[in-house]
C-alpha cells in the first residue's frame, strides 16, 4: 500500500441518509467511491431502529432526498409521519434511483483510519485484516449509532428475553423490518424512558400483560398527531414540493415549523394559553421549534410553556401521583429532545401498566427472572432496554482514527470535540465528518441539513479540483473560533444548563459525564449563510495545498 495511487479516490463510512447521499455526488463528480457499513444493509438508523413503535417525528414528505426532482415525484407516503418499515423502503427506493448499490461493502467494522502525510493519503482498516486507501475520507456514522446498556449488576443473567432497543431481532423472513413479538400475556419491562421508551411504552402496552416502565428521568412529551397521507394530499404536496422543500431549507430545524415572533412574556395569559393549546393540537414539533422565540433562551418564558405542558399531562394521567412522577422536575420545556407520543400518557391509565420511578425505589439488581428495586423485585418475562446512545461521538471514538501528527482523534477530543463547521478537524486533513459533532445538523432535521452539508462539501471539492488542489484541513485558529463559537451560543440557550446527550452527557459512558457543548444550536439558516460566506471568503479558515 505505497503506492501514491489509492484504492479509491473517497471512502464513505455509513449507509445511512447523509453518507449514501454524499457517495452518491461524489461518484457524480467522477471519482472513485467506496461505501462502508457494518450492518447488513442500507438504512443506518432506518436499519438499525426497528423497535416496536418505532417511527419519524419529523413530517414524512420533508424527511426526505429534497435534491432529487424524480425522488420526491415518484415516491408517495403512506402516513404523515412515517414507521420505520416505510422509511426502509425509501430509503431503498433512493438507493435504486442513486444507483449506488455497487459502491457499497456491508458486514464490513471498521478498525481503524490513518492518515500518511508523506502520501497524503488515508489508510483504512477493515474488519477483515484488510487495508483500503482512499485521498478523502467521510464517516457519515451517524449521531445514535453506538447503544449503550446500564451496567447494573447481574445485567447478563436474566433468563427470559431481553432486548436493547438498537438491537430488535428481524422479522422471521429474514426482512430488515422489527419480528413481531407477542407480548400478550407476558410481563414486560422496559428500562428508559426518552423517545425511544415512549414509542416502545405506547406500543407494547396496547397487548402486554403487564407492564412495567423503569423511570429515571421523565421527559416533556407533547402529541405527534399522526394521520393516514391519502392521494389526494401526497398530489397537493408533490405539486407544492418546490416551495416547500425551499420553505424547510429556511427554518432554523430544517422542519416546516417557525418560531413566532413573539416572547411567552409579551403576550397575555388568554393569549398564551390560546397560542399553546393550538400548538398543542398542531401535529408535529409546531410545540417545539413553532413556540415563542424565547422558548430556548429566557428562563421564566420557558416556565410558562413548561407549566402548560404540566397542565396538559395532569389532565391526560387520572392519578395524580402517577402524573407527578411524568412531570419533568429537572429541565424545562424543550430543553432535551422533546419524544412526540401517541397516547403516551393515556398508558399511565391502565391498570396492567406500572410506573416505577427508579429516583425513589432504584435498581439494585437484574436477577434471572426479572429486575429488583430497593423495594421489591419485579417479575419479568421480557426486558427492553431503551437506555439511549453514546452520542455524537461515540461512533468516532469506536474507530482508531491518526492524523498527520500521529495524534488520536479520541484523544485530541478527550475534553470534547473541536472542529471547524463540525466538518474537519485540524491534524485530520481531507476527513470529513458529517452529521457529527459542532456541525448544523446535529440538531436539526438531519436529511434536510445533512444534504445541505454535502451539497456545501461538494463545492469545495469541485473547486479544489478546478485549482488542483489535494489537500483541505481548518487551520488552528478557525477551529478555536468555530468551538468558541458553538460553546457560545450553546450558552446562551438553556439546553446548555441541561443534562442530556446534546450536552455530551452519556449516562452509562465511563468518563462522559461532563457537559460538552456537542450540537451546533444557531440554527441551519445560520449555520448555512457561515458556510456560504466562508466559500465567498475563498474557504476562509481552510488550508489547502
Ligand atoms: P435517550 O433519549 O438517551 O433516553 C435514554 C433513556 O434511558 C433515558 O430515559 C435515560 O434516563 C434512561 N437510562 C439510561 N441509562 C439508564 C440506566 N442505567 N438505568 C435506567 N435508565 C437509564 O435515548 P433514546 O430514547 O434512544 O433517544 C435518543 C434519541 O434518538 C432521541 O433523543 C431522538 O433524537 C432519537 N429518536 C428519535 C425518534 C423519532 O421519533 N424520530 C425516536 C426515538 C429516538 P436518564 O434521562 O435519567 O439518563
Amino acid at each position: 500500500m505505497d503506492s501514491k495511487s489509492p484504492s479509491y479516490d473517497a471512502i464513505v463510512i455509513g449507509a445511512g441518509f447523509t453518507g449514501m447521499y454524499q457517495l452518491y455526488m461524489l461518484r457524480k463528480m467522477g471519482l472513485s467511491v467506496k461505501g462502508y457499513d457494518l450492518a447488513e444493509d442500507f438504512g443506518g438508523n432506518w436499519y438499525r431502529n426497528r423497535y416496536p413503535g418505532c417511527r419519524v417525528d419529523t413530517e414524512s414528505h420533508v424527511y426526505c432526498y429534497a435534491f432529487s426532482a424524480d425522488i420526491l415525484q415518484e415516491w408517495s407516503w403512506s402516513e404523515q409521519y412515517a414507521s420505520q418499515p416505510e422509511v426502509l423502503r425509501y430509503l431503498n427506493f433512493a438507493v435504486d434511483k442513486m444507483d449506488i448499490r455497487e459502491h457499497y461493502q456491508f458486514n464490513t467494522l471498521i478498525i481503524s483510519a490513518k492518515y500518511s502525510d508523506a502520501q497524503n493519503l488515508w489508510f483504512v482498516e477493515l474488519g477483515d485484516g484488510s487495508t483500503q486507501s482512499c485521498r478523502f475520507l467521510f464517516s457519515a456514522t451517524g449521531p445514535l449509532s453506538i447503544p449503550q446498556m446500564p451496567s447494573y449488576d447481574g445485567v447478563n443473567s436474566f433468563l427470559g428475553e431481553a432486548y436493547h432497543s438498537y438491537f430488535w431481532p428481524r422479522d422471521e423472513a429474514g426482512s430488515p423490518t422489527g419480528k413481531n413479538i407477542d407480548f400478550t400475556g407476558k410481563r414486560v419491562g422496559v428500562v428508559g424512558t426518552g423517545a425511544t421508551g415512549v414509542q416502545i411504552i405506547t406500543e407494547v402496552a396496547k397487548s402486554a400483560g403487564e407492564l412495567f416502565v423503569f423511570q429515571r428521568t421523565p421527559n416533556w412529551c407533547a402529541p405527534l398527531g399522526n394521520g393516514p397521507i391519502d392521494t389526494k394530499m401526497m398530489d397537493g404536496i408533490k405539486e407544492n414540493y418546490g416551495e416547500i422543500i425551499d420553505f424547510v431549507k429556511n427554518t432554523q430545524s430544517g422542519m416546516p415549523h417557525t418560531f413566532l415572533d413573539k416572547s411567552a412574556l409579551e403576550v397575555s395569559d388568554e393569549e398564551r394559553e390560546i397560542i399553546l393549546e393550538k400548538l398543542y393540537k398542531e401535529p408535529g414539533y409546531g410545540i417545539w421549534f413553532g413556540n415563542f422565540y424565547d422558548l430556548f433562551t429566557n428562563k421564566e418564558a420557558n416556565i410558562l410553556v413548561s407549566k402548560f405542558i404540566e397542565k396538559k399531562i395532569r389532565e391526560r394521567v387520572n392519578d395524580q401521583q402517577i402524573a407527578d412522577k411524568l412531570i419533568p422536575k429537572n429541565h424545562g420545556f424543550g430543553t432535551k429532545r422533546v419524544p412526540l407520543e401517541s397516547g403516551y400518557y393515556e398508558v399511565f391509565n391502565q391498570n396492567n401498566v406500572h410506573l416505577i420511578d427508579i429516583h425513589e425505589d432504584p435498581i439494585v439488581k437484574i436477577l434471572p427472572n426479572g429486575i429488583r428495586t430497593g423495594s421489591r423485585d419485579h417479575e419479568l418475562d421480557i426486558i427492553i432496554y431503551a437506555t439511549g446512545f453514546d452520542g455524537i461521538t461515540g461512533a468516532l471514538d469506536k474507530i482508531e482514527i491518526v492524523g498527520k501528527n500521529g495524534d488520536s482523534l479520541k484523544e485530541v477530543w478527550a475534553d470534547g470535540p473541536s472542529t471547524y463547521l463540525g466538518l474537519q478537524v485540524s491534524g485530520f486533513p481531507n476527513f470529513f465528518t458529517l452529521v457529527a459533532a459542532h456541525n448544523g445538523a446535529g440538531f436539526c432535521n438531519i436529511p434536510i441539513c445533512g444534504q445541505m452539508q454535502v451539497e456545501w462539501i461538494d463545492k469545495m471539492l469541485r473547486h479544489m479540483k478546478q485549482h488542483s488542489l489535494e489537500f483541505v484541513e481548518p487551520s488552528v485558529q478557525a477551529e478555536n473560533e468555530w468551538t468558541e463559537e458553538v460553546y457560545r451560543l450553546m450558552e446562551k440557550t438553556l439546553l446548555g444548563q441541561t443534562d442530556s446527550w446534546f450536552m455530551g452527557i452519556n449516562s452509562n459512558v465511563a468518563g462522559k459525564n461532563k457537559r460538552r457543548a456537542l450540537v451546533y444550536v444557531g440554527g441551519s439558516v445560520r449555520y448555512r449563510e457561515t458556510c456560504e460566506a466562508i466559500e465567498r471568503d475563498g474557504y476562509k479558515g481552510f488550508l489547502m495545498r
